[in-house]
């Protein structure tokens, strides 16, 4: 008998290692091991204090009778919650489990791995305390009344993974109800960076904004957001597809976010596509073929993005298209929310931001796009790496001066 390890990166890849091994003669699977499960043994996250409890009067002061006179301050000045607690840093990542990745309705606990590596995202690229809180309820009023009632402790909130298009509703009470940004990643994170992209492309074809027609695939959380932030920006033609074809005013089953966006034109995402400047899908992998790609106008502009298998694979379209993008680190020009989501949170807490606007988005976008110089610009470069350590500190500064021209900083 002899003894293998099987180090394999993802599940389907150990089942077929190991049914591979199996069919082997003289050999017997002692143990497989699966690093990203033993990275996952203990958690990935833990609370640590920051200050030394070495002393009696060291104890006196961080907790009981010192903390007295901290707690009375707040209470007479709730601005000071601020500067003397741990609000001015932290963000709550709050979830329902609802869509988590593209894995579906896993629920509360099967978000929390999800919730807790993005806290880590938090950390490493922004310096924030965020906090994984995954609710037992997908209940909108239970989600926002939950929300409220523990928003004292943070200084934003950051809602992600839940399904559209309770989303949108969630997002909206919150805002409204809440002195505190509420920031909803799925949507606005990936309207950031998709624009960010986007602006670098339209320079290297030679195309405005508000000349190009954009089909965006996906009217869902992230399709939504990004034709919102696109019309912001300047975008005048939009055309969007859900499962059923064009957002075509002529159909009666779109809800109040699709209807914002429903225009004459009707039929398959085949036909929006005949003769427009740019793709963009956040919808589901393989939808987009070759021959639509062949379709659309000079140039064409394809940001196939749907996770962890776009709607089309870039070595289709490399002749075709001008300038491709997806949501993968292994292909060029990964649009990724980790580009948006540290920089504008790291802005807002600087500011102590009472809220977080379309132009602060806006903002965000631009300062991503202007980290790749005219020098470095390329079709397969338009967005910067997500390892580039400027990113984080130009979003977070442009966010931050945004936030106080639209008066929503509290310093
Ligand atoms: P979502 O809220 O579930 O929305 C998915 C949308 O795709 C829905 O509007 C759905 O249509 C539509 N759809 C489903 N099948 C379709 C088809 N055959 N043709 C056209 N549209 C179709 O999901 P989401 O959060 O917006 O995310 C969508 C995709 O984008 C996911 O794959 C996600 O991983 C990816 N994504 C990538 C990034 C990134 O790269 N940075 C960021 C965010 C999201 P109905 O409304 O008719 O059901
Ligand atoms: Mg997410």
């Amino acid at each position: 008998i002899r003894e293998i390890t099987v180090d394999a990166a993802s599940l389907e890849q150990d089942e077929e290692i190991i049914q591979a091994v199996k069919a082997l003669p003289d050999i017997k699977i002692l143990e497989v091991y699966d690093r990203t499960f033993n990275l996952h043994r203990s958690g990935k996250l833990s609370v640590n204090s920051k200050i030394p409890l070495k002393s009696q009067s060291d104890l006196a002061m961080a907790y009981t009778p010192g903390v007295g006179r901290i707690c009375t301050a707040i209470a007479q000045d709730p601005e000071k919650i601020y500067s003397l607690t741990i609000k001015q840093n932290t963000v709550a990542i709050v979830t329902d489990g609802s869509a988590v990745l593209g894995l579906g309705n896993l629920g509360p606990g099967g978000a929390l791995p999800v919730m807790e590596g993005k806290a880590m995202l938090f950390k490493e690229f922004a310096g924030i305390d965020a906090f994984p809180i995954c609710l037992a309820t997908q209940d909108p009023d239970e989600i926002v009344n939950t929300v409220k009632n523990i928003a004292p402790v943070f200084g934003g909130v950051n809602l992600e993974d839940i399904a559209a298009p309770r989303c949108f509703e969630i997002e909206r009470r919150l805002r409204q109800e809440l002195d505190i940004p509420v920031f909803h990643d799925d949507q606005h994170g990936t309207a950031i960076v998709s624009l960010a992209a986007l602006i670098n492309s339209l320079k290297l074809v030679k195309k405005s904004l508000s000349e190009v027609r954009i089909v965006i695939n996906g009217a869902g959380a992230a399709g939504i957001a990004i034709a919102r932030l696109l019309k912001k920006a300047g975008a005048e033609s939009i055309w969007m597809c859900d499962s059923k074809g064009i957002l075509s005013q002529s159909r009666t089953d779109l809800n109040e976010e699709k209807r914002e966006f429903a225009v004459k034109a009707q039929g398959s995402l085949a036909g929006a596509l005949q003769g427009a400047d740019i793709f963009l899908g956040v919808s589901v992998p393989g939808v987009l073929t070759p021959e639509m790609v062949k379709s659309m106008a000079k140039d064409p502009i394809v940001f196939a993005m749907a996770n962890p298998i776009p709607e089309i694979q870039p070595e289709y379209i490399v002749s075709d298209a001008a300038v491709i993008a997806t949501g993968r680190s292994d292909y060029p020009n990964q649009i990724n929310n980790v580009l948006a989501f540290p920089g504008v949170f790291r802005g807002a807490l600087d500011c102590r931001a009472t809220t977080i606007t379309t132009t602060m988005y806006l903002e965000a976008a631009y300062a991503i796009a202007s980290l790749v110089s005219p020098t470095e610009l390329n079709a397969e470069h338009v967005i910067p790496s997500v390892f580039d350590k400027r990113v984080a500190t130009a979003v977070a500064s442009a966010v931050q001066q945004a936030a106080r021209l639209e008066g929503v900083a509290r310093c």
